[in-house]
Formats: structure tokens, sequence, C-alpha cells
């Protein structure tokens, strides 16, 4: 089989075997990259027309009890100036992007234990009391299945944990020892158990990888039906152990975008802040490629740079009008409106 009835066959069938997943990663050119662009493109249309949502991004803590080698704001990192942000602020992150059209906030920290479970349920309900019409998505890590329980009550409805790669040997080379695949992959069942819309993902070229983790990736997400995919280039960070890594590719990226598009056609997948950053035009690109989703910054600007995961991330403050005006002027160049909507995952109609 070549690459062109490989990718049709993902098309038609949404799935494809470990081997062919390995081979296609491994030799795929240009052309196929835009040949499964240009039908991935269609299925989103098909299914989100051309609405592009935008989600809010609150990093509302850098602190971090973990030391995840690729990290930005890992535990071990001495030069991070570390911040919390009050309810309050947060609160004002929300009234600011409410009014710019945001109808998704997502709120993502480190693994911050100062926080309690009760601290995270007065936010979820402050925000959801304020604006009913609008989704919060928790990005704060692995916890107990009661904590989640806790959070989903008080109103969260979206959870976006990346699972980072699904080969055990390749997480290792990640992670600490204190950390395991199988605790996250236990997260990511019960937050879908639970009733949250899900989101796990990896970072494209991430040190050590290979294209049989991918393959392995892939295989894992169309058993596991996430609503959500967030993928995103892995780059370097100065001050973690991967500082002389290679950043991931972007047209690996762009590509891997289109064949998850092809096998999970209702995904909500976002062109992420890492894709903008590796390349100009790079999010416009994931769009094109079969993203939907585009998370704006809304923190607030004077701990925009602590926020740092990776280095040179984008500073794309959307704080102002103006900025998300240019967002949307890009997004109408490439035919695409960013809408103001919850953007939910389309689930069966029952
Ligand atoms: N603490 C939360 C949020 C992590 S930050 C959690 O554990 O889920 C969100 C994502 O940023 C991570 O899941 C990781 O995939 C990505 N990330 C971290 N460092 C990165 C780097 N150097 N380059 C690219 N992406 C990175």
């Amino acid at each position: 089989m070549n690459n062109k009835e490989i990718i049709n066959l993902l098309h038609k069938s949404g799935e494809l075997s470990k081997e062919l997943w390995i081979k296609l990663l491994e030799s795929y050119t240009d052309v196929d990259r835009t040949y499964a662009a240009k039908l991935a493109r269609k299925v989103a249309d098909d299914v989100y027309g051309k609405n592009v949502y935008i989600r809010g991004l609150i990093e509302f803590s850098n602190y971090c009890k973990n030391d995840c080698y690729y990290c930005g704001i890992r535990a071990n990192n001495k030069c991070v100036d570390r911040y919390r942000l009050t309810q309050d602020e947060i609160l004002e992150c929300c009234n600011n992007g409410y009014k710019l059209g945001f109808r998704t906030f997502v709120l993502q920290g480190g693994e911050d234990l100062t926080y309690s479970d009760e601290w995270y349920e007065t936010v979820i309900k402050s925000i959801k009391e304020k604006y009913s019409d609008c989704a919060v998505t928790l990005s704060i890590g692995e916890r107990s299945r009661e904590s989640y329980e806790k959070w989903f009550k008080a109103g969260a409805d979206r959870f976006l944990l990346r699972h980072e790669t699904i080969t055990n040997e390749h997480y290792r080379s990640l992670h600490p020892e204190n950390l395991k695949l199988d605790n996250r992959i236990r997260c990511l069942k019960d937050l879908k158990d639970i009733g949250y819309q899900v989101g796990c993902g990896i970072m494209v070229g991430s040190p050590y990888q290979n294209m049989e983790h991918i393959a392995n990736d892939m295989i894992f997400m169309k058993e596991f039906q996430p609503n959500m995919v967030g993928v995103g280039p892995f780059i370097p960070h100065k001050d973690t152990p991967f500082k002389d890594m290679p950043a991931g590719s972007y047209e690996l990226t762009l590509f891997l975008l289109s064949l998850i598009r092809l096998m999970l056609p209702k995904v909500l997948l976002p062109a992420t802040t890492a894709l903008g950053t590796i390349k100009d035009g790079g999010r416009e690109e994931g769009i094109l490629s079969g993203a939907n989703v585009v998370m704006p910054n809304l923190s607030p600007k004077l701990v925009r740079d602590k926020y740092m995961l990776y280095n040179n991330k984008l500073n794309t403050g959307t704080e102002s009008a103006a900025h998300l005006d240019m967002l949307r002027e890009k997004m109408k160049m490439i035919g695409y409106n960013v809408v103001v909507s919850r953007g939910d995952y389309k689930f069966e109609q029952k």
C-alpha cells in the first residue's frame, strides 16, 4: 500500500494497524501531508463548519511539585519566579475574557499542592455562577478520583491531561521515577467515567520519541476516544535537563493534526501555542490541517513571562480587544470564523 492509500484507509475506516502507522509516519512526504490536510479539513468542515472555537487560557499558578524533564516550571528549576493568582485575579481574567467573547475558560497550572479541593470548588462555582453560559476546563494534573468528582459536581465541564506518551519506556525517559504512566491513564479513565469532556495528547518530537511510540499513541487515542486532543511540538527550555535537545518537527505536528482529525472526526483539536511559537502563521496552518480550536492567553500581563513551559513561548496578548481582533482577522483570511460559543464536543444525539 502506498501512503496515499494508507491515508485513504484511515479516512474511510478511522483506524490503522501499528505496522501501517509506522510505515506512514516513517515515509511521508510533503505531498502526503498536503493530501491528508485537505481530507482532514473537509472532515472538520463537515462536523464543525467554518467555526474556530477560542478558549481563554488562565495560567493561575506556576508552582509545581513535579520534575518533568521537559518542562520549564519543573520543581527543580530555581530560576523560575513563582506566582499564584488569587480567586479575584482569576475572576478578573474571566471578566475580561467574557467581554472579548470567550465562552470557555481553561484553568491551567502546575501541580500546586497548596490549593485544596475546596479552593478549586469555590473558584469553579464562582465562575459558573457569574458566567453560566461558559464552560470551565481544568488542566491541573493528576489527582484522586474523589477530587475530580468534587470539581465535576462544582461545575467543571472539561479536563485536559496529556498522557505525554503511552509507551512506558518512553514515559520513563521524560519523567522522574515517582511519576507513573499507570496513574496518568487511571486519571484519564476516571475523568471520562465521571463525565468530563476529556483531552489527552502528546508532544511531537519529545526527546527519545520514535515513530513506533507515536504509532502506539495513535492506537491508544483511537481506543480511548478523547473529546479533545492536545498535540504540539516539543520546544526545549534552557533551564531543564532537555535544554540541548532539538525541537519537534513543525511538519510532523501538522501531519499528526490531520491524521488525528481523520481518525477522530469530532475531536476538538487545538492549533497549539507551541505550534505558533515554532513558526509564524503556525496556528493558521494548524487550522488548515484540521484543527478547530485556538487557546489564546488570558493570564494577567504581569505573570505572562513567568509561565514559561518552553523558550520563546508566544506572548500573544489577547487581553485587549485589538489582539483578539487580529486573530479573528487572521482566521478570516484563511476562511474561518472565530465564534462566540462554548464549542462543546458533539456527542451522539440520543
Ligand atoms: N500540570 C498540568 C499542565 C501541564 S502544562 C498537567 O500535568 O497536565 C501543559 C502541557 O504543556 C503538558 O502536558 C506538556 O505536554 C506541554 N509542555 C510542557 N513542557 C513543554 C515543552 N518544553 N515543550 C512543549 N510542550 C511542553
